[in-house]
């Protein structure tokens, strides 16, 4: 029996994307992971689980950003289990601080006012500029000014797939832009205010509204209201050439100017999906239907009896969530069209 290791891995192109002085010619692309020191002991849990499904077959590397140093202890036990590279980088003070033009005491009350209301993560600060820097600043950290395409990965996290092919490559050589697995409504009240801005932008900017757009994902009334569907943000494999973009970085700097990622709790998952919603033809967003994926609650694990038995998934089919009510897979293949598994009623 031929190793794993072996071919159809290795790809002997000559494209000047591939890196190359390795059997196998990787995409220009990394794994990235923000996170905090005290995250150790759950990161190295996720890193365990993409290596073993994943990564030891292509040994993409790692890039690990955080607005404080990594302990040396950090550092150690994660790039032990990395088969590519480790990186570490440092946030630099203007992507992980106020912008000069927020009124501290206003955003004080906002805090105040949706802790009151139980609203997850309301009364943090930290939370609000980890939604900012994931919004508007990942994709410009130096060490990931390298790199085109990533995927991003959260402390507790699952792969419940075997995943055979580079899902790097898929989006490539698909000329796909934004990947996902989990789609899910947001808590309206971290965005009271996100849509109206959002048409504003649009009514200053029509020409950044791509033909073909996904806006029947969310909206239920083409385009009057939000319907709160987003995709789920702490799995993403995407290209950074659509965040570096002028289209994204205006409307990020739209959305930033108004102060509501302090004054409200914008998070970066909406943010993301709004635009690739709306400045992005439906064709270049993938939904990753044989990655089995699992963050704190909620899983996608394939109903398609053809894929979990090709994929080796080890998940309750049951525990789908694609289907289910609070989820917005049915928006999504409304949307695009796409024909649902035959067998989807049984796991709504
Ligand atoms: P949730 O998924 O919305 O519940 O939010 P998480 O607590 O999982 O945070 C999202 C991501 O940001 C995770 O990768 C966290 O490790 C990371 N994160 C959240 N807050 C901070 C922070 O203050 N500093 C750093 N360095 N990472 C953070
Ligand atoms: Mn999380």
């Amino acid at each position: 029996r031929a190793s794993r290791y072996q071919p159809p891995y290795v790809n002997h192109s000559q494209d000047p994307l591939y890196h190359s002085g390795n059997s196998y010619n990787r995409e220009n692309a990394t794994f990235v992971t923000l996170c905090r020191n005290e995250d150790l002991y759950s990161i190295i849990q996720s890193i365990k689980k993409v290596e073993d499904r994943f990564n030891n077959k292509f040994a993409y590397d790692w890039v690990f950003l955080n607005e404080v140093p990594f302990t040396d202890e950090f550092k150690e036990r994660t790039s032990v289990l990395i088969s590519g590279q480790a990186k570490y980088g440092l946030i630099p003070k203007e992507h992980w601080s106020y912008p000069d033009y927020i009124d501290q005491e206003r955003a004080a009350e906002s805090r105040r006012q949706l802790e009151d209301q139980h609203v997850v993560y309301g009364g943090l600060e930290s939370y609000r500029h980890m939604c900012r820097f994931n919004s508007g600043f990942f994709y410009k950290h130096p060490l990931m000014l390298d790199y085109r395409y990533y995927w991003r990965v959260e402390p507790e996290i699952e792969i419940l797939c075997d995943v055979e092919t580079d899902l790097f490559r898929y989006m490539r050589e698909n000329n796909k832009t934004y990947g996902f697995t989990i789609s899910i409504h947001e808590f309206e009240k971290t965005i009271p205010t996100l849509w109206e801005t959002t048409k504003e932008f649009m009514k200053q900017n029509p020409s950044y509204i791509a033909e073909n757009n996904l806006m029947n994902f969310i909206s239920d009334d083409n385009g009057k209201t939000y319907n709160l569907c987003h995709f789920w943000s702490n799995f993403e494999v995407a290209d950074m050439d659509f965040w570096r973009s002028d289209v994204y970085e205006k409307y990020f700097k739209f959305l930033d100017d108004t102060g509501k990622f302090f004054y409200e709790r914008w998070g970066d998952a909406p943010v993301h999906s709004l635009a690739v919603s709306l400045f992005l033809p439906k064709e270049k967003v993938h939904f990753f239907n044989e990655v089995g994926y699992k963050h704190s609650v909620y899983s996608m694990c394939p109903i398609d009896k053809d894929i979990w038995k090709n994929r080796k998934c080890y998940c309750d089919p049951n525990t789908d969530f694609t289907f289910r009510g609070y989820s917005c897979g049915r928006q999504y293949y409304k949307a695009t069209g796409l024909t649902r598994p035959s067998n989807w009623k049984d796991y709504d």
